[in-house]
Formats: C-alpha cells, sequence, structure tokens
C-alpha cells in the first residue's frame, strides 16, 4: 500500500531538498529533517501494550511501546535518514545494507549487510531517499525477509510510478511512504524532476 504524506512542512522542505542550488549542508539537514516529520506517520500503526507507573502524584495506567523498530538505511543515501527518525525512537536499533548494481548481469548485488537479532519481532523500515526503479528496495526487502524480518515499511523521500509498482507487485505486503510522486525515470534511471543524485548531494560529492 502507497502512503503519499501530505504536510505545508513536508512540501516546503522537499522543494528545498529539489533546488539545484541548495548545497550540501542545508541538503543533509533538510534531508534529516523530512524524515523526522515523516515518522509521525511511519509510525501510526505502531503496536503498544498497558503499563501501569508512577507519576510524581500518583499512579497511572498508560501505555508505552510493544515492539522494537529496526531501521534499515540502503547505502549510501538512506544513511541521511537514520538520525530524523531514530531522534523520535531512540530505541531503534540500525542494521545496515549495501548494494550495487553488477555491470553484466545488471542485477543488484548485496555487498554489505549486517542486521539486529530478532528482526521477526520488529517494525523494520528500510531507508531510501529514492524510489526509482525499486531494483534496490526490492532485493533489499528480500535479503530483509530472507533474514526472519515480518512487518516491514519502505520509507522514501520521492518515487516514480515504476518504482511503487515493482514494490506493490513485489512485496504486496510492505507499506511504503513517500513525500512527494513525481512523473518518470529518464533513460539513466533518475527520477524527473526528482533533486538529482541523493547520494552525491548529501555527501558533497561530485
Ligand atoms: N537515485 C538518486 O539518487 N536519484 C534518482 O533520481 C534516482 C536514484
Amino acid at each position: 500500500m502507497l502512503h503519499l504524506l501530505k504536510h505545508p512542512l513536508l512540501t516546503h522542505k522537499l522543494t528545498l531538498l529539489r533546488r539545484k542550488d541548495t548545497e550540501t549542508k542545508e541538503f543533509r539537514e533538510t534531508l534529516e529533517e523530512i524524515a523526522g516529520l515523516m515518522a509521525y506517520e511511519i509510525t501510526r500503526d505502531l503496536p503498544l501494550r498497558d503499563v501501569t507507573i508512577e507519576t510524581p502524584l500518583g499512579i497511572c495506567t498508560t501505555q508505552e511501546l510493544a515492539m522494537d523498530v529496526v531501521l534499515v538505511p540502503i547505502l549510501r543515501a538512506g544513511l541521511g535518514m537514520v538520525d530524523g527518525i531514530s531522534n523520535l525512537i531512540p530505541t531503534a536499533r540500525i542494521g545496515h545494507i549495501g548494494m550495487y548494481r553488477d555491470h553484466i548481469t545488471l542485477q543488484p548485488m548485496t555487498y554489505y549487510a549486517k542486521f539486529p537479532d530478532n528482526l521477526s519481532n520488529a517494525t523494520v523500515m528500510v531507508l531510501d531517499p529514492m524510489l526509482a526503479t525499486g531494483g534496490s528496495s526490492t532485493d533489499a526487502i528480500q535479503v530483509l525477509k530472507n533474514s526472519g524480518a515480518k512487518i516491514i515499511k519502505l520509507v522514501c523521500i520521492v518515487g516514480a510510478p515504476q518504482g511503487v509498482e515493482r514494490i506493490m507487485h513485489d512485496h504486496p505486503d510492505v507499506q511504503i511512504f513517500l513525500a512527494g510522486l513525481d512523473e518518470r525515470l529518464n533513460d539513466k534511471g533518475y527520477i524527473v524532476p526528482g533533486l538529482g543524485d541523493a547520494g552525491d548531494r548529501l555527501f558533497g560529492t561530485k
């Protein structure tokens, strides 16, 4: 299922990210802020459990998060979303996955994967700012499922229709969250109008 998040602050900050003259520092800060704003929606259905606690004035029966959260940024651009979400969920554990596209087979290959234990008891959030063809996201999700993950959310900033369709086809159980859904991919696989290469803009490479 696709959740296209709408909020004036998200729209405003996404405009900043898209501007070609936004420099690395502001790009990095804004990407983190957008991820933080999205955290409110992507955690909306997290389960709660009852707890009884003591306040300074007495006993209070209330609730707390019942399930672990694991964040899995896809290297490298996904790293730019981690702090925005983990600031709000400081108990979240963090895994990493790195993928590249084999020049001959054109298939995404996993070159690095390290996850916390007990993925099966956690809500796992895969982070990647750009959902373009969906190739690396679908593979990352499959690697996580093979490692035991059962509840997976894909959190991206900008998506293309092709990437959304790919994930919905390959992983109908995975919720997709976007702050913007753009027109199309160009012949190099970049999202148009998009924001360019998220990794390069985030890390100041190129
Ligand atoms: N990755 C990016 O960084 N940008 C795109 O537009 C597509 C994939």
